[in-house]
């Protein structure tokens, strides 16, 4: 019974302290989607199972061996969704959202994927997710790519990532290329991994992302994809790295063309790319963000042709590619402790009671006045002897104390505790009337 008391492997609860810089990574990706213009919507977490197998490719190791499938008790196969982008695209299509083009969309949430778990790898993980639909121009590539340098320029703090970028070219340059390719392998087909096999007859590129030793030394003389591009996808690429050379310069540390780039997905198209941090704590689990563009997917699942483009950000992978500095802003915990330990008086009762509710009606009102994102909190500490409470005072990160003996309530006022400088004052309780006394008081 006792090792079912644990969280499943793969899984992992997020304490208060986690869950802060999780909360705050989420909110920073939700608002610099905001400062390009994507707006936020929500899809199930899970799906029939065709809109991931089918969209993401049977062969592709997600739906070959990671989906969380299961069969519902009506007998429906249902999948916990393994990314966002097929969902976001069976959305699109179910909510003839195609009338509203062009779209920008940003969602976030669990995301599970049956793999080993290891540092930054789990099997529930979560991920800030950006789609643009109905845009098939060259510029959208550059726009949505520098939006994801930016994010991860803010969120590491500073140049902290490298750009991977590649073209899978159009139709016409990826089947000459894909043709090559194969009568390139062929000769090796008895040497290569099993998965690599099965891929040269399903889904030849695919062999260029294995991550095995053998497969990896057959392919140092492999074709490159650059030198099949037609003349348009080869000049679409070359202007997208141009202008990104320039202009991404603020953000990223480096640019790297790597044409072996081809991410494990059948649906992508054109430009792919991945950002893969310089420094932090991601070991072998480098890559923070990855994406392309994917302009058959809506099409091949049933909606009208729709160019899109893309990309997602774990979450987890960010926390650990953050510097370790808190950048939670300064919060104002105020904590309240009642100087009495059984008997506790009606009429004390009250008082604090009243001067909680009265607090705590002042700190909504001035957050919204200010809207502020600093969180205030007022909490009384009723239960517990009284040394015990004093000293979780001091070690629970409260800011501030407020301390009501008998002299306080007799008297009308509170004592003020300042638990950084230590520094303490007796204050009228009327103070609390007002929201500019309450800012003066507590250096809001
Ligand atoms: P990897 O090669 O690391 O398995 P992937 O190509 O499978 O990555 P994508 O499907 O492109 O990953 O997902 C985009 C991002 O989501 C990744 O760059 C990573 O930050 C995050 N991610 C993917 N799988 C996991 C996981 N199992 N645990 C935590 N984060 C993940
Ligand atoms: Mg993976």
């Amino acid at each position: 019974m006792s090792n079912k008391l644990q969280p499943v492997r793969g899984t992992h609860d997020v304490l208060p302290d986690e869950f802060e810089k999780f909360s705050a990574i989420i909110n920073i990706a939700r608002e610099l989607g905001a400062l390009y213009g994507f707006r936020e919507m929500a899809t199930p977490i899970f799906e029939a199972t065709e809109v991931f197998s089918r969209s993401m490719g049977e062969t592709s190791d997600v739906v070959s061996k990671e989906m969380f499938t299961f069969e519902t008790r009506g007998g429906e196969s249902v999948t916990l969704r393994p990314e966002f982008t097929a969902g976001m695209a069976r959305a699109f299509i179910s909510n003839g959202m195609q009338q509203h083009l062009p779209l920008k969309l940003f969602s976030t949430g669990p995301l599970f994927r049956y793999e080993r778990p290891q540092k930054g790898r789990q099997r529930q993980f979560h991920q800030v997710n950006y789609e643009w639909l109905g845009d098939d121009s060259w510029q959208a590539d550059v726009e949505i790519i520098t939006l994801a340098g930016h994010l991860l320029y803010y969120l590491s703090g500073g140049k902290g990532c490298t750009l991977h970028i590649n073209t899978l070219g159009d139709k016409e340059s990826r089947e000459k290329y894909r043709a090559a390719l194969v009568s390139y392998l062929a000769p090796f087909a008895d040497k290569l991994s099993e998965d690599s096999k099965r891929r040269l007859n399903e889904n030849p590129l695919r062999i260029l992302d294995s991550k095995d030793k053998g497969d990896r030394e057959i392919l140092i003389n492999a074709p490159v994809m650059t030198d099949y591009l037609s003349a348009s996808a080869k000049a679409r690429f070359n202007k997208i790295c141009s202008v990104l050379q320039s202009d991404g310069a603020l953000l990223f540390q480096e640019i790297k063309i790597d044409p072996a780039l081809v991410r494990g997905l059948d649906y992508y198209t054109d430009t792919v790319f991945e950002f893969v941090a310089n420094t932090g704590e991601l070991g072998a689990q480098n890559t923070v963000l990855a994406g392309g563009r994917y302009d058959g997917l809506i099409e091949q699942m049933g909606g009208k042709s729709t160019p899109a483009i893309g990309f997602a950000a774990g979450v987890e992978r960010l926390l650990l590619l953050m510097p370790n500095k808190d950048i939670s802003i300064k919060d104002l915990k105020i904590g309240v402790f009642p100087l009495f330990e059984d008997d506790m008086k009606l009429a004390a009762t009250n008082y604090i009671a009243a001067l909680a509710t009265l607090l705590r009606v002042r700190l909504k009102s001035i957050k919204d006045e200010l809207k502020t994102k600093r969180e205030f909190s007022a909490e009384v500490i009723w239960q517990g002897k009284l040394s015990k409470r004093l000293e979780r005072a001091s070690k629970s990160g409260f800011t501030h104390a407020i301390i009501i003996g008998d002299d306080e309530v007799n008297s009308g006022k509170f004592l003020l505790k300042d638990m950084a400088s230590g520094t303490q004052s007796s204050i009228d309780r009327d103070k609390l009337l007002e929201n500019d006394n309450v800012k003066k008081i507590f250096g809001i």
